[in-house]
């Protein structure tokens, strides 16, 4: 049977049907462009801002005074900042892309010791070492980090902290307190070791003569008549005396260990570390010698015509439990006999008696 024939009516809403349809598929493609649109336009805000972040970054990473880079697992250089190109002395286009051993070796390249190995997981600081192409040192603080560079892959970025000043500053600084120090231990006018030295010297040594079992051994001198010196001659030509009397004395020890000083005034000691007395006498005899050799001029010594020197000499095998001092009594004892008998002498201590309780004296 025949269709029977769709009257107009029937057409008509068949048309506004398919019209709401096509509305309404309308709408939704408009909805679907409206959130398309506001995705790309999220999607290029996000862009921009990354693009910005990252713009920014790479200024930070430029503006960094210390020098940086950035080194993948494989060691290819993949950035360096502006100081790093410095402190290589290289242009961008000789450092990256290159392998960083070959830009720079401190010590560690090709070793388990290589930043790449042990700066993998953690943050690592090492002080390094540079010598440039003109062989001039720097002194750096290198700190390595991990990260994952821009194609995915693990890598490391390493900061030189350049300390070189600062190092510089630090020895400038123990050089003068070492200098001080040794100040310290100087008399100002005759430039010999002074009494401060001496008496830290005397209980090192008696300690360490102590402990190896080894006599130590003192001369003390005093200038003859030295007053009568100052007086006659000025007390500027008394200071001349005292620095030569002084050169002197030192040029008659010759071991290292020995030790010339001032006592005080015109008073000056002879340490003799591991020396018996006969050993000190002869030093006594040499220092009295080079004295006679300054032929230092004398009216008014009653001794001689020349400046003399008077010494007491002193020889004990120290003990822990004993003290030093016995050893400088005694000297001053034997100087004293040495005024006594006529001046420009030595004396040797006399051997304490037994029975007197005081320090037995080395042969
Ligand atoms: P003696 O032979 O008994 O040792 O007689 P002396 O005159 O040397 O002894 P005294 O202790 O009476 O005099 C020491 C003199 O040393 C007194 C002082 O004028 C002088 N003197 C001490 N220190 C210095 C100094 O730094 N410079 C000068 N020029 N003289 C000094
Ligand atoms: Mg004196
Ligand atoms: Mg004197």
């Amino acid at each position: 049977m025949p269709d029977s024939p769709t009257s107009p009516e029937d057409l008509i809403r068949q048309l506004e049907d398919n019209n709401r349809q096509l509305r309404e598929t309308c709408q939704n493609q408009q909805e679907n462009q409206d959130a398309l649109e506001q995705l790309i336009g999220d999607t290029n805000a996000k862009l921009l801002r990354s693009e910005m972040l990252s713009m920014e970054l790479e200024q930070v990473f430029s503006a960094c005074t210390d020098a940086l880079w950035v080194i993948r697992e494989d060691g290819v250089v993949v950035r360096a900042n502006q100081a790093m190109l410095d402190l290589l002395q290289k242009p961008a286009s000789e450092v990256l892309g290159q392998d960083c051993s070959s830009l720079l070796d401190y010590g560690r390249c090709q070793s388990d010791l290589c930043p790449l190995h042990t700066a993998k997981n953690n943050q690592q600081e090492f002080d390094i070492e540079l010598q440039s192409a003109s062989g001039q040192t720097s002194y750096h603080i290198l700190t390595a980090a991990p990260l994952v560079t821009l194609d995915g892959r693990p890598g490391i970025v390493g900061q030189f902290k350049d300390i070189t000043s600062r190092k510089q500053a630090e020895e400038e600084l123990a050089q003068a307190n070492a200098a001080l120090k040794r100040m310290a231990r100087i008399d100002g006018l005759t430039q010999i070791a002074n009494r401060r030295c001496f008496d830290e010297t005397l209980q090192q040594e008696w300690r360490r003569m102590a402990r190896e079992g080894k006599p130590l051994s003192l001369l003390l001198g005093d200038i003859d008549y030295f007053k009568r010196f100052n007086d006659h001659y000025g007390h500027q030509l008394g200071d001349d005396c005292l620095r030569l009397i002084a050169g002197a004395l030192e040029g008659a020890i010759l071991r290292p260990a020995d030790l010339a000083a001032r006592y005080g005034g015109e008073e000056f000691v002879l340490l003799l570390p591991d020396v018996n007395l006969q050993g000190a006498l002869q030093v006594g005899e040499r220092a009295q010698t080079a004295i006679q050799q300054l032929a230092i001029e004398h009216q008014a010594s009653e001794v001689a015509k020349i400046v003399s020197m008077s010494f007491g000499a002193t020889c004990l095998q120290p003990t822990a439990e004993q003290s030093h001092e016995q050893l400088v009594a005694l000297a001053d004892k034997a100087l004293y006999q040495a005024k006594e008998q006529g001046r420009n002498r030595i004396i040797p201590a006399l051997p304490e008696r037994p029975d007197d309780g005081q320090q037995k004296a080395a042969p």
